[in-house]
């Protein structure tokens, strides 16, 4: 049975990106009608909004979508696409696998992490009072000598409900894909109301996988080392949003950076499959960026699909180019300005004659 995915193309590298990304799913077998539904800067000239009711629509209405990296312009008070897009569909928990894959120049090779985000609440909830405003003033008051006067406040709401969530995801996925351990993050020591909380929850949900999957918790900072120095005891992270985003980063960072980092935003019954990187305006149209992390973004999105063999066969493609050096992007040359670089669409072709001859 086909599947109607939603594709997202995206506005700076996206479209060329997306392009590749769907010519090398299409090539997997796997049998997907695209409906394509453009959102970003161009649409925000043409509709009067980055980010039209129809696109949202369309990916609650098909529960799937790939999507391509969209700008958020800087001071101009436009709301990120990104960020709107989680919130309208509650895409509560985000998925970032790193893996390293040889041939990608990394200090640590082997590692084979995932990290899960909460991405709804916690600092980037938004509640924020500028200095000087009623309400930061009142929380000043609330706080008992303990903030300083004059003081901006952010607010940093954790609940139980949105706790229970994230981590019960990270232990399914755990099960889903044969993972050996989930270990949540966060750091109780200081923040015993909200990180507390997290913690506490996170160990009635573990006792639920007892005998299946192991438990266990470390605080954000001693997390931190122990992911460059032994990111090998590790296997399924999870932890709030703010410490999720820094982690995440730092987990993609060790297996070879942007270029080859996929992930996804997925709440009840719908998924946003995506890059971690941006829109690299400076590269829009020049064939140039490496289309690996939107790709693996897709192989992500078939396991979704339950269409198993043909992510792996994609996997198992984009593996062997890279480990091969050959027809790779410039970022996966031993230097920048390597001569024998490909394009985006060569490194594509390169993927789909990989399959062809699998
Ligand atoms: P970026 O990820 O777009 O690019 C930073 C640098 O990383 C690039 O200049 C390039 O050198 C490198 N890079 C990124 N992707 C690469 C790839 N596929 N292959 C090779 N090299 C790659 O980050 P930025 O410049 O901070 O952000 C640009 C825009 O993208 C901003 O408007 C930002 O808001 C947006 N953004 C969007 C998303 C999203 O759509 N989910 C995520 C992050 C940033």
């Amino acid at each position: 049975m086909g599947h109607t995915v939603t594709l997202i193309p995206g506005d700076g590298v996206g479209p060329e990106l997306s392009t590749a990304a769907r010519r090398v799913i299409e090539a997997s077998g796997a049998k997907i009608e695209w409906e394509t539904q453009e959102a970003g800067l161009a649409v925000m000239e043409r509709e009067g909004t980055p980010l039209p009711e129809r696109v949202s629509e369309s990916v609650r209405r098909n529960g799937v979508a790939l999507k391509g990296p969209i700008t958020t312009p800087r001071g101009t008070g436009i709301r990120s696409v990104n960020v709107a897009l989680r919130k309208e569909l509650d895409l509560y928990a985000c998925l970032r696998p790193c893996k390293h894959y040889p041939g990608v120049r990394t200090r640590f090779a082997g590692v084979d992490l995932v990290v899960v985000r909460e991405n709804t609440e916690d600092l980037y909830a938004g509640v924020e009072f500028a200095e000087g405003s009623v309400e930061a003033d009142q929380i000043v008051r609330l706080g008992g000598g303990r903030i300083r006067d004059g003081s901006a406040v952010s607010i940093k709401p954790i609940s139980a409900f949105a706790s229970q969530r994230i981590v019960d995801f990270a232990f399914q996925h755990a099960v889903a894909n044969g993972r050996k351990k989930v270990t949540a993050v966060a750091k109780d020591n200081i923040m015993k109301a909200t990180d507390g909380l997290f913690f506490r929850t996170a160990r009635e949900v573990a006792r639920r996988y007892e005998g299946r999957v192991q438990y266990d918790e470390w605080l954000v900072d001693a997390m931190c080392m122990q992911l460059v120095q032994k990111p090998e005891l590790y296997d399924v992270l999870v932890m709030p949003n703010l410490y999720g985003d820094i982690l995440s980063d730092l987990c993609a960072g060790l297996v070879g950076g942007l270029g080859v980092a996929p992930g996804a935003n997925i709440g009840a019954g719908v998924a946003v499959f995506e890059a971690i990187h941006g829109s690299a305006p400076k590269y829009a149209g020049m064939n140039k960026v490496n289309p690996t992390a939107l790709i693996l973004s897709g192989v992500l999105m078939l396991h979704y699909l339950n269409e198993n063999e043909t992510a792996d066969r994609v996997e198992r493609a984009v593996a062997a180019v890279i480990a091969e050096g050959k027809s790779v992007t410039y970022d996966l040359k031993p230097r920048r300005d390597d001569p024998t670089a490909v394009g985006t669409k060569e490194m594509a072709d390169a993927i789909i004659a990989k399959m062809r001859e699998a």
